[in-house]
């Protein structure tokens, strides 16, 4: 049987199919072109990422499809409901980059609170005279240890998150619709480990309390989780992060908070816009950007592609 990766995967993912029986196909397909190419070329399963969009269209055109996987989470490129309605299997592998969505968030907390991002931009050239100035405003950075970190949708990521915060010594609240508690194992590198009790509260209290936010809660239908009103009812000199996704902040407010100092950084991995983020975004110098990059690491593409490789396997051998 014939797999279409479309938006890459692991050279290890690649292996585990080939182990599996499969021929994979790694060429990259134009999105308009992607159901004519399953056709021609007798494709049992479609691997995307976020890139290619698998709507009805495609789902209609391609009866022989049986499987169409997703290397990640969001399956929002997906539409999901009508493949299984049509006998198609869609799967996704979870689990498989929480830690690195996590590590990538603490990446931009640690450049939030000692300017990274801006002394990245701005180190001195040869005869700058302007260097100490910069080194002052560099010297109000802060530590993470003992402030107060707020973590918004307490799933898979936003635990991972809690897990380092704890184990850097940060107070951590939560807040998620539906998960009301949770125990968090910090494991220690002696192979100690403790268990933490975490009962999420409402988010207006995250609000009142965070000295930093990070979300993680999956694309909405009603809109933004953090606009105008959810800025204002911050503590001043809050840092944020957003590395879920894309329209769950209002980029607009964010900037005038930025702007007005309401908000002392932002960290984004996500944008309303994307892969270009609009220019106030790009060019707002109290913004640590990355190009929605959560997953990237070497870890999280192995665990994807052996993950998806493995779930393939078993529901075709059935
Ligand atoms: P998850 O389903 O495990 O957790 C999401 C949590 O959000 C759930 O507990 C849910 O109850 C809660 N929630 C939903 N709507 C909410 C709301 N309005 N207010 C408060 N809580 C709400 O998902 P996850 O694996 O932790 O992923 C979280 C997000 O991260 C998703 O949007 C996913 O697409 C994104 N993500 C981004 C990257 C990246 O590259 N930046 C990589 C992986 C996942």
């Amino acid at each position: 049987m014939k797999v279409l990766v479309n938006d890459g995967i692991s050279k290890s993912g690649i292996t585990a199919l080939e182990d599996g029986g499969f021929e994979v196909i790694t060429t990259k397909v134009a999105q308009e072109q992607v159901a004519n190419y399953i056709n021609a070329n007798n494709i049992s399963v479609l691997l995307v990422r976020s890139a290619t969009k698998v709507r009805k269209d495609i789902i209609d055109a391609c009866p022989g499809l049986k499987i169409i996987g997703r290397g990640g989470v969001g399956m929002d490129n997906i539409d999901v409901d009508y493949a299984r309605e049509k006998g198609i299997h869609v799967i996704n592998t979870p689990a498989s980059s929480s830690d690195s969505v996590a590590e990538l968030v603490f990446a931009h907390l640690f450049s939030g609170v000692r300017f990274l991002y801006d002394s990245n931009r701005n180190m001195p050239l040869e005869g700058e005279t302007n260097f100490e100035g910069l080194k002052k405003a560099y010297a109000n950075g802060i530590e993470l240890r003992g402030k107060t970190l707020g973590i918004i949708g307490f799933g898979r990521i936003g635990r991972s998150v809690a897990r380092i915060a704890l184990g850097l010594g940060m107070r951590v609240i939560a807040s998620d619709k539906f998960v009301g508690q949770a125990e968090i194992r910090v494991d220690f590198y002696n192979g100690q480990f403790i268990n933490v009790d975490i009962v999420t509260e409402p988010m207006e209290d995250i609000f009142k309390h965070a000295d930093f936010i990070t979300l993680h809660v999956p694309a909405q239908d009603a809109g933004y989780v953090i606009g105008k009103a959810e800025l204002d009812a911050m503590k001043d000199g809050v840092g944020i992060v957003n590395a879920s996704r894309g329209g769950i902040i209002d980029e607009v407010a964010l900037i005038d908070a930025l702007d007005s100092g309401k908000v002392a950084f932002a960290g984004l991995d996500v944008f309303e816009e994307e892969p270009t983020p609009a220019i106030q975004v790009l060019m707002n110098p109290k913004v640590s950007l990355t190009p929605h990059i959560g997953a990237a690491t070497l870890e999280a593409q192995d665990r994807i592609g052996t993950e998806l490789a493995e779930q393939i396997s078993s529901l075709l051998k059935t």
